[in-house]
């Protein structure tokens, strides 16, 4: 696992060499959902420090003991009952998406007296069965989080359909961001994150490539 973050890293230094951007400018976020502990261990062992996670409950349970030092990225679907745990336990979390889970999400954060840095997901493919705001309604959805729900917003986030060019869908991330006066964008993952960091991203969530196949019981 060692072996394959320094694969990784080389692969995303020699992108960014490639887009003329500066070394470092990308965040590696390693996505562990779901892989056991002798996968992730390795990884943590040779410095690796952020993380990503699609479940609250398991994040919690798995990262609880290991919390120090780290960042935790929540990059999976968020239930506004799950919204204080969200709050209290992540430093960032990448899918909000639904002014019910702004609204929520503002009261956690007035209660905590802290805020985990956000990310609007965008559902740039426009996929029934994914979730994000459609990009048509993104400029409206940031400008309510904004002002409507006292929200800062870091950046935006996208997966686009697995069966396309995700470049298209990037690019397209990547002007919302900046009509919208963002500059951070989480897009790319294992299979695409070199055609990301082309396309402007600042992190890109890599799990398989990394950790090997996830083993979902
Ligand atoms: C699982 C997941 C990833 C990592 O996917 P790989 O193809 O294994 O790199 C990235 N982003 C999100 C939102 C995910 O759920």
């Amino acid at each position: 696992m060692s072996q394959a973050l320094a694969e990784i890293r080389a692969r995303i230094a020699a992108a960014e060499a490639r887009a003329e951007r500066p070394a470092g400018s990308v965040t590696l976020v390693a996505v562990s959902k779901t892989q056991p502990w002798d996968h992730i261990a390795p990884v943590l062992d040779v410095g690796q420090k952020v993380f990503g996670e699609n479940r609250v409950q398991e994040a919690m349970e798995r990262w609880g003991p290991h919390r120090q030092g780290l960042e935790l990225r929540l990059i999976g679907p968020l239930q506004t009952n799950k919204a204080r745990e969200a709050v209290g336990f992540f430093d960032v979390i990448e899918t909000l998406d639904r002014e019910k889970l702004a609204r929520v999400l503002a009261e956690e954060v007035q209660r905590a007296g802290k805020a985990p840095r956000l990310y609007v997901q965008v559902n740039v493919g426009q996929e029934t069965q994914k979730a994000g705001v459609a990009p048509g309604d993104a400029d409206s959805f940031i400008g309510a989080c904004r002002t409507t729900y006292g929200l800062t917003i870091e950046g935006l986030m996208c997966i686009p359909p697995f069966d396309q060019d995700p470049a298209p869908h990037f690019a397209q991330l990547a002007s919302i961001a900046e009509r919208n006066g963002l500059d951070k964008l989480s897009m790319g993952m294992s299979d695409d994150f070199e055609i990301a960091i082309a396309q402007g991203a600042t992190s890109v969530r890599v799990g398989s490539a990394l950790f090997g196949s996830r083993v979902y019981s």
